[in-house]
């Protein structure tokens, strides 16, 4: 959920209206700047896009097909098209790379005209590349992992170069797939933080059977889980407007551990 949440009055809410990004926060999503690759393509990415400096996209990926991740696709049409032509302009193609088990279901993404993915790879919009378990580009080695949810896939992602390593897992990462070793060691770790079992809207508390349980872990879990796989570094994606904690909250939570930080809209990191 983006914050401010449509028409919500909480407090959270009214003061990412009023200040702005980093209390405003759009959907999740990512840019490696080494290969101009995009990760995932939430509702507001025209505008993230538009926010950032970035001057160029050549490669997108995705970890799952939420519409939260995926709302956003059409924006390779946005970015490529040539309206005299109504197909990309050449040297804006952007290519995108699917993990082979998704390429039945990135068709379920649809307009009323059919697929969308059929249509942006007519009209030169996205050329796909299908891959296995890992791909190369340039010197960046991309690893899907993927995690096991029964009929839903999703994928942890490793970006492996020049003996660095970023892990990048922002949704639907349980069960983690903490066997694997490409996972180990991380020099950054982005991941949800899962559940903040207080302090919650409404004083809530979740109950031991609750749904998100199923998906989330709770944030000490997510703690403990990155202490596990030896993460040099934390940093919290995907942070929801119902965890009820502003900008500030995240900043203060920052200083009882240097090893973690919470993302914001924006905020730029290098590894
Ligand atoms: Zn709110
Ligand atoms: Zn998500």
């Amino acid at each position: 959920m983006a914050i401010p949440k449509p028409l919500c009055q909480c407090r959270v809410c009214r003061e990412a209206r009023e200040k702005g990004v980093p209390y405003a926060r759009a959907g999740p999503s990512a840019f490696l700047q080494d290969i101009n690759l995009l990760i995932d393509t939430p509702a507001e990415i025209i505008e993230l896009l538009n926010r950032s400096p970035i001057r160029r996209i050549d490669y997108l990926i995705l970890t799952h097909l939420d519409p939260d991740h995926v709302e956003g696709f059409r924006v390779v049409e946005q970015i490529t098209l040539d309206f005299r032509t109504w197909r990309a302009y050449p040297k804006k193609q952007i290519c995108l790379l699917l993990p082979g088990q998704l390429n039945e279901r990135v068709r379920e993404i649809r307009s009323q005209y059919g697929p969308v993915i059929d249509f942006y790879q007519e009209s030169g919009f996205v050329r796909l590349v299908l891959f296995q378990d890992n791909i190369q580009i340039g010197k960046v080695r991309i690893t899907a992992i993927p995690v096991d949810r029964g009929s839903q896939v999703s994928f942890v992602y490793v970006f492996e170069k020049s003996g660095r390593k970023v892990v990048y897992a922002p949704c639907d990462i349980k069960p983690f797939p903490e066997h694997r070793n490409e996972v180990q060691q991380a020099d950054l770790l982005v991941i949800q933080p899962g559940i903040f079992e207080t302090g919650l809207k409404h004083r809530f508390n979740y109950p031991v059977d609750h749904i998100s349980r199923t998906t989330l872990y709770t944030f000490e879990q997510t703690l403990e889980l990155a202490t596990r796989i030896q993460a040099k570094k934390v940093v919290f994606v995907h942070l929801e407007e119902y965890w009820n904690r502003s900008y500030d909250d995240y900043c203060a939570l920052e200083l009882d551990n240097p090893m973690i930080r919470f993302a914001y809209d924006g905020m730029q990191l290098t590894v």
